[in-house]
C-alpha cells in the first residue's frame, strides 16, 4: 500500500491537486467519527478528480469518493486506503431551465442558483447537507421530492471514459441508483419555472427543524424500507428505541430514524445500534428494511 500512497502523491504533485495523509474521517464527516486515512485526495479541477480517480481503479486501490459525507460513518480503525474527497470542485452554470453543476457543489449552492432563477421541484436541495453528486448517487430527497424527478444527465468517470448516462440509465429508486461504482463529475438537472421557491424551500427547513435533531452530529436517518410497507422510524420508536445508547451513540428521543453521536462517538458504535435496531425491526415487520448509511470498514 505504501508504495502505491507513494504513486498517487506522485500523481497529486504533477497534477497540483491537494492531498493529505492526516485527515482523519471525523474532520470531514458530519457525524464527527472515525479513524485517520492513509490518502486523502481534494481535487479542484475535472482533469485532477479523473486523473487520481483512474489511477484508483487502475491499482486496485481500496477507495471512498466523498461528497459532504452526511451519509458515511467510518471505522475509528486507521483506514488503509484512499478517499477521494470531492467538495472542493464544484461549480454551477443555469441556462434556461436546465443547471449543470460539477460533482462536489453543495446542494445549498444548487438551490441558491434555482432560487435565483425561479426554478421549482428542486426545493429540498435547499434543506439537505449534500453535494450534488452525493445527493445522485443516494437519490436523496424530501417532502415528496427527490433527485430521480429532476436529474436529466450524469457525466460519470467509469472505466477510465468519461460517459454521459441519462436519467432512465442510473437505477434510480428509494435512497439507490448504480452511481456508486463510478464517479460522479457533473450533474444535469431540468426543473420547470415556478413561483415562492424561497418560500416552499423554508416551509422545509422549518418542518425538519421541528422534527428532526439537527443539534447533535447524525448521519440523517439511518434505515429506509425498500418495498415501502413500513416507515422505519415510526416502528424503531414503538419498539422503544427512542433514547437508548451505546457507548457515544444514541437513538434521538426526538426521531427515532436518527443516531446521533451524543459524546465521543466511535462509528463502531454507531454502526453497532443502527444494526440492532435494524434486526429488530425486521423480525418484527418483516418489511426490507436496510441501512441508509454508508458504513465504511465495519464488517
Ligand atoms: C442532518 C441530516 C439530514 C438529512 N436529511 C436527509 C433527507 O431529508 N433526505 C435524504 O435523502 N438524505 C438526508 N440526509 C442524508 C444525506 O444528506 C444524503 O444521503 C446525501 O445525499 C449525501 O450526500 P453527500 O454529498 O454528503 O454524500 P456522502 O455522504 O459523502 O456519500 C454518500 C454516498 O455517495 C457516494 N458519493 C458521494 N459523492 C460521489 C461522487 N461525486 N461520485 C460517486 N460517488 C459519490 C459515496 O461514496 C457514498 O457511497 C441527511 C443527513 C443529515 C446529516
Amino acid at each position: 500500500m505504501n508504495d502505491i500512497v507513494e504513486k498517487l502523491i506522485d500523481l497529486c504533485r504533477f497534477y497540483g491537486t491537494d492531498y493529505s495523509t492526516d485527515t482523519c474521517f471525523r474532520t470531514i464527516t458530519t457525524i464527527k467519527c472515525g479513524g485517520k486515512i492513509a490518502l486523502t485526495v481534494e481535487p479542484r479541477r475535472v482533469i485532477q478528480a479523473c486523473a487520481i480517480y483512474s489511477a484508483l481503479q487502475k491499482y486496485g486501490v481500496r477507495h471512498i469518493v466523498l461528497g459532504m459525507g452526511s451519509n458515511v460513518v467510518a471505522s475509528e480503525k486507521d483506514y488503509d486506503g484512499v478517499v477521494l474527497n470531492m467538495r472542493r470542485l464544484t461549480g454551477c452554470r443555469v441556462r434556461g431551465n436546465s443547471v449543470v453543476a460539477l460533482g462536489g457543489t453543495s446542494t445549498a449552492a444548487v438551490f441558491d442558483a434555482l432560487q435565483k432563477h425561479s426554478l421549482t421541484k428542486g426545493e429540498f436541495l435547499g434543506c439537505i447537507p449534500a453535494t450534488i453528486g452525493g445527493a445522485a448517487v443516494m437519490n436523496a430527497g424530501c417532502y415528496g421530492q427527490c433527485m430521480s424527478d429532476i436529474v436529466s444527465e450524469v457525466l460519470v468517470l467509469k472505466e477510465g471514459k468519461l460517459t454521459v448516462l441519462k436519467n432512465s440509465q442510473c437505477n434510480f429508486a428509494k435512497r439507490h441508483s448504480n452511481l456508486d461504482n463510478c464517479l460522479v463529475v457533473a450533474v444535469k438537472l431540468q426543473l420547470p419555472f415556478g413561483d415562492n421557491v424561497r418560500q416552499r424551500a423554508e416551509e422545509m427547513r422549518r418542518a425538519k427543524r421541528l422534527s428532526q435533531p439537527l443539534n447533535f452530529p447524525s448521519a440523517g436517518s439511518a434505515l429506509y424500507c425498500a418495498d415501502g410497507k413500513c416507515i422505519p422510524s415510526l416502528e424503531a420508536d414503538k419498539c422503544g428505541f427512542k433514547g437508548v445508547r451505546l457507548g457515544g451513540a444514541k437513538v434521538s428521543e426526538k426521531h427515532a430514524g436518527f443516531v446521533l453521536n451524543v459524546d465521543k462517538a466511535m462509528g463502531e458504535d454507531i454502526y453497532l445500534l443502527v444494526s440492532i435496531i435494524k434486526e429488530t425491526l425486521k423480525k418484527k415487520t418483516g418489511s426490507d428494511i436496510r441501512t441508509e448509511i454508508k458504513f465504511v470498514g465495519m464488517p
